[in-house]
This record gives C-alpha cells, structure tokens and sequence, in this order.
C-alpha cells in the first residue's frame, strides 16, 4: 500500500517505521525531517498546514490512505477536507477532535458517560473565577486553558494569589487566545497513558506505557513534550489496565458514538492511579509522543493491515503484541529546553546510522553530512530488552557515544517501573 503519514516528530518516525515493516508499503511522511531520511523515509516538502497541497500529493500519487500525527491539523479539520474530497485518512473529524481541542467539552462528555475524572468549574468571566478561587476553592488547584496550548495551558497553582494571576492572564491577557478556563480539583497518584484504535463503535486497545513529562531527574522541573516513556508500566497492575479500558475507553467510545460522532483514529487517555481509583487527566486525539515510539515497536500485527481495515470499517479479529521484555525510549533534547536554548552540531550522519538501537528523529536538519539542532526534542533512542536494566544500559551506552555538547536527556527514565 501507499501510506501518507502528516508530521514531523519522532512519532511520526515511528509510525513510519512501523508502517515499513510491511516491505510492501511506500511510505511518504510530510513534512517529516532529515532525521528520518536515515531511517529510509521518504519525506515530502508539504507542511501539516497545507491541507490542499497535502490532499493533492495523496491524488497525484495514489495514495491508499493517510494517517495524522498531531494534533493541530485534527482539530483544523484535516479529516473533513480529505473526506470532501474522498481520501481515506485515519483520524478524528474536527467536530471528534474536539475531545483534545477543547477541555471543557471532553469534561461534559465524561460527565455524560460517568467517566471518573476531577470535579472541576468552567468560567469564561474573570469575576466569576475570582470569586470562585477567593471563597470556594481548595489548593493545590489545576487551572487548565480550554482550546489547545501545546502543553503549556495547564497550571498547578500552589495558592490563590498564583491561581488569580494565572487565571487573569488567561480570561482578561486571553494567552493562547483562550476564552474559557476549566479550574479542576488536583489530584495525586501514578500517571499512565492508555491509547486505544477507534473505528466508530468499536475499539482495540493498546498496551499502557508511561512518560516522563518533567524536564530533571527525580520528575523535577517544568513540564515538557516527554522526555521519554517505557512500555509496558511496571507499576501498574494488569488488573487496573483492564478496569482502565473498562471504565474509561470503553464508556469514553460508546459516548461518542451515541452523541452521533462518527470517530475513527487513536483516542489516547492520560490517567492517574489516585487513592479513590483511576481518574481521567485528559484525552488526546491521536497517538501520543513518545509513548507512540516504545508501544508500535511491540505491534506483531500489520500496522498498515489493520488501519486499511478500521478505514473500511471491518471488524479486525487479532491483535498481536510482543509479551516479553520491554520497551525504553529516552529522548535527546536541546540544553535549556523548555526554556531558552543552544542549538548546535549534534554529530555526522554516519555516526547516527551506526547506531544499533532504533532512532526516531525529530527536531533535526542535515547540514553537509551533519545532523543540527532545530531545538526542542531532538531524537528519541529506543531498544526492547528483557527488563529495564538491561534496556537502560542499552539506551544510555548509545547515548553516551552521541555528541554531548548540544544534548541533555534524563538519565533515570524507566525509574517507577523499578
Ligand atoms: P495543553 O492543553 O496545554 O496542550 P495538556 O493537554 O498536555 O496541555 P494535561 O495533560 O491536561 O495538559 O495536563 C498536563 C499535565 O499536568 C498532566 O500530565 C499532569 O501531570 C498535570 N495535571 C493535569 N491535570 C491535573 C490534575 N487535575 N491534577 C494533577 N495534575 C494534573
């Protein structure tokens, strides 16, 4: 088959790769980067914006179908304006993809469905959450910007007065252009994600991972795009990943179907393991990056097969994942990210290529046999091993022969899993 994969990241890579195992398939990723060219991919100079251009390329070139990395061109409509002019692409409709692009819908919807999640308020008026952090409220407190904010809308407000600044900068500064806030009840306990394969009424779960979202060691530090994740979750028994589909994909799905979205593509829950049992954080539209990177690596079954299949709406019959071991992805990102950084040389292509563990590339261009910093996260390392020891060793060996001078990555993911 002919594949279009939109995006840019390292999950994209590893869609890619995953795609790629079928030595069948032609695989194309736009924009992509230079990065994934090692990885034999071909990527074509069209951005994830550019929904015409994007559209025609799967034209001209008889492309099977698409599938959509992140989330910004869901919630634009991609999915609508390649249905209009009948593409077959693998994601949500914009009207679906508001389960990411709008928290205060997603938080109806579970309301709806009796999904646990934090009780929360909504406010669009400045007094009325004034009022409501001055008289009612407890802290810690979560106040969370309601459209999207690349990671950077949610705030956990130690107490009032950070709460009341940061809920001012939202509905009166309208920071990442928001009009509504969502303020939350903040909860505590093991965070994991579980993504799951939608096609309209049915759902095909995949296995949990965990990634760690804190920029230093010890989960210190501001929060990131992922510094890295590790699939399957040590820490979390088979037992609540089984009532974690139960009480959250399988009502989460059945919500939407029976409110008439039609929703085809990856519905990923961010949950958190609290004394009173599991509660939704959020749910995102599409694969999530990097838990992407370390569960497709485990997928014994055709990514390509099984994604034509949801596409045409057939019912697929077996699923098989790798049992054994587990997966470790630790990314290399740019010193001072998410702040202020330093981008630079990060090693000849050559050396990359001899790596023996997989690389999925991400902020990266070649430049004269060299791969430079874009900055931001650089490249994911990623092995299966037997456990985590021996992944780690394997992962931070490789890492530690990578040019050092413009890279940090924590050394210690995998850590709850121990
Ligand atoms: P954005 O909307 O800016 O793209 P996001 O969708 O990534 O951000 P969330 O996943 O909702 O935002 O929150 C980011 C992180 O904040 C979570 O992974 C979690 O660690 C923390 N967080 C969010 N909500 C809560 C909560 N109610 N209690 C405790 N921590 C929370």
């Amino acid at each position: 088959m002919k594949i279009l994969v939109v995006g840019s990241g390292a999950r994209e890579d590893a869609i890619c790769q995953s795609l790629l195992k079928n030595d069948k398939n032609v695989v194309f990723c736009a924009p992509g980067n230079d990065g994934m060219k090692l990885n034999g991919i071909k990527t074509i100079s069209i951005n994830e914006d550019e929904f015409d251009h994007l559209a025609n390329f799967a034209l001209t070139n008889n492309v099977d179908y698409t599938i959509v990395g992140p989330e910004e061109p869901l919630v634009n409509g991609i999915v609508d304006f390649f249905k209009s002019r009948k593409l077959l692409i693998f994601g949500p409709t914009k009207e679906g993809a508001q389960v990411e692009g709008s928290k205060s819908f997603t938080k109806k919807l579970m309301a709806d469905a009796d999904i646990p999640t934090a009780s929360y308020q909504e406010f669009t008026d400045l007094q009325a959450a004034t009022t409501y952090l001055n008289e009612e409220a407890a802290f810690p407190i979560v106040i969370k910007a309601d459209g999207l904010a690349a990671g950077k809308g949610v705030y956990i407000s130690p107490e009032r007065d950070d709460a009341l600044s940061k809920v001012t900068d939202l509905l009166q500064g309208h920071k990442f252009n928001t009009r509504k806030v969502v303020i939350e009840d903040f909860l505590e306990g093991e965070e994991f994600s579980l993504m799951a394969f939608v096609d309209h009424k049915r759902f095909y779960p995949m296995p949990i991972a965990q990634d760690y979202k804190k920029i230093f060691e010890d989960d210190k530090g501001p929060n990131t795009g992922g510094m890295g994740a590790v699939c399957p979750v040590q820490n979390i028994s088979s037992e609540i990943e089984q009532t974690a589909i139960e009480t959250v994909i399988k009502p989460f799905v059945n919500e939407l179907y029976n409110q008439g979205i039609k929703y085809t593509g990856i519905v990923y829950a961010g949950l958190i393991l609290t004394q009173d049992g599991i509660k939704v954080i959020e749910f995102n539209a599409r694969f999530g990056d990097p838990e992407t990177e370390v569960v497709l690596p485990r997928l014994q079954s055709d990514l390509s097969e099984m994604i034509n299949q949801m596409l045409h709406h057939k019912k697929i019959n077996e699923i098989t994942w790798s049992t054994t071991g587990l997966n470790l992805g630790v990314f290399a990102v740019s010193h001072g990210y998410p702040g202020k950084q330093v981008v630079g040389d990060l090693g000849s292509t050559d050396e990359f290529r001899s790596c023996p563990l997989t690389v999925n590339y991400a902020s990266v261009r070649k430049e004269n046999h060299r791969l430079i910093s874009n900055g931001g996260r650089l490249y994911l390392v990623q092995t299966q091993a037997e456990d985590l020891d021996s992944a780690q060793v394997q992962v931070y060996r490789e890492l530690g022969k990578m040019n050092q001078l413009h890279i940090y990555y924590r050394r210690d993911i995998g850590k709850n899993s121990i």
